[in-house]
């Protein structure tokens, strides 16, 4: 991801003019204000402003006068204990905007996440940017034996120089054509808004993306866990560390609980008490079927 110096030269002002402030403010998330984090060949994030921190959960919770903080330790237990038992709506106490530019292909996956608020960037008013993303070498693969919804192996040489070849050529093509579709050089031009059906779904966009923490954790559980497309996850993956950054004490309990934890059936956890007892259980005397089995023994397996 390249800046323009102008840019740059706008988030370097913004980075330099402090203001005071009675409201809350979390020193980690302060450091990431304005700054681009680069995802992907052309994407980025950045945090354009938050409300909220580790105590204000706290102060919800409690609907304290003050900050809500009895000390660090009851701050972390507290917030601990809500996110055990999912007592969710402390935690939409705290907010985050970012700016977010990324594949088109990507931002439909992002959009169904609808409990958030967002502005894109207009292809009606404005000329799109000649940039698409074209996977790296390693993230080329081959679909998926065992799983429908995936990749498996990583394209060989001789064809991922072909893919590569295909996706830069259709892009570029498909570019030119938007450019001479709207130029008003020597003819009418077509409007932005109709010549921009052309563009492959590669193409970069970019939006501002307000989100509360509950609802943002949300998204990184289902966008950041291995199961979700190599493409968005890294975004949720660079997303969750700000969040680290911002909310420590909340961001580790949904590392324990949501991220690292698993959900059980009432089946999955009689069988659990049935092995404690020093009982074989298998897949034909579990009451599960086979894949809920085979994934009943990944949470096992770890
Ligand atoms: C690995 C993966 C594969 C996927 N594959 C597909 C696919 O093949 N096809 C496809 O269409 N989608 C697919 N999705 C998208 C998925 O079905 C969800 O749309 C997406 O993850 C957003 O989740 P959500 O609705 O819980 O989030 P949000 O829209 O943010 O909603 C959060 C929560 O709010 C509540 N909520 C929000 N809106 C409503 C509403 N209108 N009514 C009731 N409750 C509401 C629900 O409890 C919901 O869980 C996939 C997602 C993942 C992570």
């Amino acid at each position: 991801m390249a800046l323009s110096p102008e840019q740059q030269a706008e988030i370097d002002a913004l980075r330099a003019s402090p203001s005071q402030t009675l409201r809350a403010t979390a020193p980690g998330m302060e450091r990431h204000l304005y700054s681009a984090h680069a995802v992907l060949d052309h994407g980025m994030v950045r945090v354009i402003d938050y409300m909220g921190d580790d105590a204000a959960i706290c102060q919800a919770a409690r609907v304290s006068y003050g900050k809500g903080t009895k000390s660090v330790q009851n701050d972390e237990g507290l917030i601990r204990y809500l996110m055990r038992h999912w007592h969710s709506t402390p935690f939409e106490m705290c907010e985050i905007k970012l700016h977010v530019k990324l594949p088109v292909f990507v931002a439909r996956q992002w959009i169904r996440h609808r409990t958030a608020n967002v502005n894109e960037y207009s292809a009606r008013y404005s000329i799109l940017d000649r940039e698409f993303y074209i996977p790296a070498r390693e993230h080329l693969a081959a679909q998926s034996t065992v799983n429908n919804q995936g990749r498996g192996e990583v394209l060989g040489d001789e064809e991922a120089a072909r893919v590569l070849e295909i996706l830069k050529a259709d892009a570029g093509r498909a570019y030119d054509n938007y450019e001479a579709m709207i130029s008003q050089d020597g003819q009418q031009g077509l409007a932005r808004e109709l010549a921009r059906m052309n563009l492959p779904a590669n193409i970069y966009t970019q939006w501002y993306w307000k989100v509360d923490l509950h609802n943002l954790f949300h998204f990184l559980r289902l966008r950041a866990d291995p199961h979700a497309q190599y493409e968005i996850r890294v975004y949720a993956e660079t997303i969750a560390a700000v969040v680290a950054d911002w909310v420590p004490f909340a961001y580790k309990a949904f590392e324990d609980y949501r991220m690292g934890g698993a959900t059980l059936s009432a089946t999955a956890l009689d069988c659990i008490r049935r092995m404690v007892k020093g009982e074989t259980v298998t897949q034909e005397n579990s009451g599960m079927s086979k894949g809920e089995w085979r994934e009943f023994e990944g949470v096992l397996r770890g």
